[in-house]
């Protein structure tokens, strides 16, 4: 069901003089990887390798593999450009898979009834498709709008796991927000960062829900028991990641200043992937603190036994903010 633009794919190696290409897709389009490779190596000269390591999102690039395979293109699948990859061209392809517009109107009308206004959001794999939703809902009475793409989220409605800009520069209050694509993760962010009611409309399996109030409140008691629990730390590790659009360590820095001027021990642990048993294995620090992907603590990392907190999360903790100030509102940043 991905458009995989391979014929798009070989104009470019062509047009770039590519010899070596590195081939890097999310865990989700792995089944493709192959069939892509075998396409690159029937219609082009060019030496194709594909990427192994994980693939969170845009932010996850291999431009560090690009770099020591000295590649001439890497060929990043499956999201829109989010970084920049210094000495390495990138080509996105951002895999859209189309859909039946007038089948996932219907569908979520009943769950939208008594809604006059609502906002439209998605993953870049639907982004082109808004705008005929939108109209579609206009002709039955409700007023669709599509925030304007802007940095991390370039197309028009569309959001990430950690950027929902597109739905908050909305320039109306709306009742709620549909958010178009598969699993809970983006819809839960947006619920998060917006405090409004948000409906899931799953292209796939033309399932509509609304995501459950209770579940947040009970996130949300969860997520100030670990900052209660890490104010009581005296040794907190701050992680930083060294994955390209997840660095923040100016940002790290200026938490473990922070944490130290509150006779608090902290140091910066850098590392690639956030993972439990490599942070299980420090066993000094009482909580972490991670600075890279929001996701990770919130509902990425399963299995560290400390409290694991956002940077947001710290603001709190510092008193720089209050809980009420961040959840539903910047809780994402
Ligand atoms: S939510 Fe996390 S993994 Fe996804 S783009 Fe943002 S930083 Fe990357």
């Amino acid at each position: 069901m991905y458009e995989l633009e391979l014929e798009r794919v070989v104009d470019e190696i062509g047009k770039r003089g590519a010899r070596r290409v590195l081939l890097q897709l999310p865990d989700g389009m792995r089944p493709f990887a192959f069939e892509i490779a075998e396409h690159i190596r029937k219609e082009t000269p060019s030496e194709v390798i594909i990427s192994g390591d994980s693939c969170y999102g845009a932010c996850d690039i291999a431009s560090r593999q690009a770099l020591e395979l000295n590649v001439d293109l890497l060929i990043h699948y499956g999201h829109a450009c989010f970084v920049q990859s210094p000495g390495v061209p990138v080509l996105y392809i951002e895999a859209r898979i189309p859909i039946d517009v007038s089948k996932m109107v219907e569908a979520v009308l009943p769950d939208i009834a008594g809604w006059e206004s609502v906002g439209l959001t998605s993953t870049v794999q639907h982004t082109p498709q808004l705008k005929e939703i939108s109209e579609a809902l206009d002709q039955r009475g409700v007023k669709a709008l599509i925030g304007e793409g802007t940095g991390l989220t370039p197309e028009d409605g569309q959001v990430l796991g950690c950027s929902y800009a597109a739905a908050t520069k909305l320039p109306e209050e709306v009742d709620g927000y549909i958010f178009i694509g598969g699993g809970r993760f983006h819809a839960i962010g947006l619920a998060l960062r917006t405090g409004r009611p948000v409906i899931i409309a799953n292209p796939y399996n033309g399932k509509v829900s609304r995501l459950d109030e209770s579940e947040l409140m009970q996130l949300a008691k969860k997520r100030m028991a670990l900052i209660t629990a890490a104010r009581e730390a005296k040794t907190i590790g701050v992680l930083v990641s060294s994955k390209p659009g997840q660095r923040a360590l100016a940002d790290a820095m200026v938490l473990a200043e922070k944490l130290g001027d509150r006779e608090v021990h902290a140091f910066l642990i850098y590392l690639d992937e956030v993972r439990a048993d490599q942070l299980n294995n420090f066993t000094e620090p009482e909580a972490f603190i991670e600075t890279a992907c929001p996701r990770i603590a919130i509902d990425g990392v399963a299995g560290v036994n400390r409290p694991i907190l956002t940077t947001t999360e710290a603001r709190v903790l510092l008193g720089e903010k209050t809980w009420e100030q961040t959840w539903g509102h910047t809780y994402l940043g």
